[in-house]
C-alpha cells in the first residue's frame, strides 16, 4: 500500500489552495477550514502528489474525476451545513467531497454507481476520523427512500433535469445543491429549497462543467 504522508510541503500548498479559493470568492469559514484540514493528495494517485493542490479537476478510475477545490468549495457552501445534518451526496467519487462534508459536522449518506469506485470506500482512510458516513453501490436517481427525508441533497454530476424521487427525500426547507444541463457541455448551478407545499424555491449560480450523471449502476 502506498505511504500516505501528510508532509511540510503539503500544508503549504494547501494554504496556498485556501488563499486563492478565498480570493475566487469562497467566504464560508468553515468550506474553507475544512478544505485546509483534509489532504486531497490522499484521494489522488501518487503521479498526483506534487499537483495535488492546484485548484483542477483530476481524473480518478472509471473514467470519473475527482471534482475541482473551486466547485467542492461552491457547492458546499451553498448548502450551508450545519452540525448533525442528514446529507445525501450523488457522485462519490473520489470520496473528498464526501470527506469535506463529514468534517463539517454533516451525518453523510452518499451513493455512487460505479461498481470500481464504490469498491474503494471500503478502504476509506479516515474511516475512523468519520465513522458516520455511509455508503452505498446504487443508482443516485433513485436516492435512499428508506433513509429519507434529508436535510440537504447534493448532486456531484451533471444533471438532465429535478430527479423527480431526490425532490420527494428532500424535508421540507431543506435544500438540494445541484448542476442542471443548459448546453451539451455546461451545467448551471441551482439552489433549490423545498417550500412547505412542496414547490421549490430557485436560486441560479454559476455555470460549471461536471461528468454526466447516469441511470443504472455499473461493474464494469
Ligand atoms: N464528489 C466526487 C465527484 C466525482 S465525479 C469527488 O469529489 O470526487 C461524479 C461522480 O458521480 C462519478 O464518480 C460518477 O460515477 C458518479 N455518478 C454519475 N451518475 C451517478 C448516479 N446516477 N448515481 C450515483 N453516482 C453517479
Amino acid at each position: 500500500m502506498r505511504k500516505l504522508e501528510d508532509a511540510y510541503l503539503h500544508k503549504g500548498l494547501r494554504r496556498q489552495l485556501v488563499q486563492l479559493l478565498q480570493e475566487k470568492g469562497i467566504t464560508d469559514e468553515k468550506v474553507l477550514s475544512a478544505i485546509g484540514n483534509i489532504p486531497r493528495h490522499f484521494f489522488l494517485d501518487s503521479a498526483f502528489d506534487k499537483i495535488a493542490y492546484e485548484d483542477r479537476a483530476f481524473p480518478i478510475a472509471a473514467n470519473q474525476t475527482i471534482s475541482q477545490p473551486y466547485t467542492v468549495a461552491y457547492q458546499t457552501q451553498l448548502l450551508q451545513i450545519k452540525k448533525g445534518e442528514k446529507v445525501l451526496e450523488i457522485g462519490t467519487g473520489s470520496m473528498y467531497q464526501t470527506t469535506v462534508l463529514a468534517e463539517m459536522g454533516a451525518r453523510v449518506f452518499t451513493i455512487e454507481r460505479q461498481k470500481q469506485l464504490f469498491d474503494q470506500t471500503s478502504k476509506y482512510i479516515f474511516k475512523e476520523n468519520y465513522p458516520d458516513i455511509q455508503f452505498f453501490f446504487g443508482d443516485g436517481f433513485e436516492g435512499l427512500p428508506h433513509l429519507a427525508p434529508f436535510d440537504k441533497i447534493l448532486i456531484t454530476a451533471a444533471a438532465p433535469s429535478i430527479p423527480e424521487k431526490l425532490w420527494e427525500q428532500l424535508k421540507v426547507r431543506g435544500q438540494m445543491v445541484i448542476p442542471v444541463d443548459e448546453s451539451e457541455t455546461a451545467q448551471r448551478m441551482l439552489r433549490l429549497t423545498k417550500k412547505r407545499d412542496g414547490s421549490a424555491k430557485k436560486e441560479s449560480f454559476d455555470e460549471f462543467s461536471f461528468v454526466p450523471m447516469l441511470q443504472g449502476k455499473t461493474h464494469k
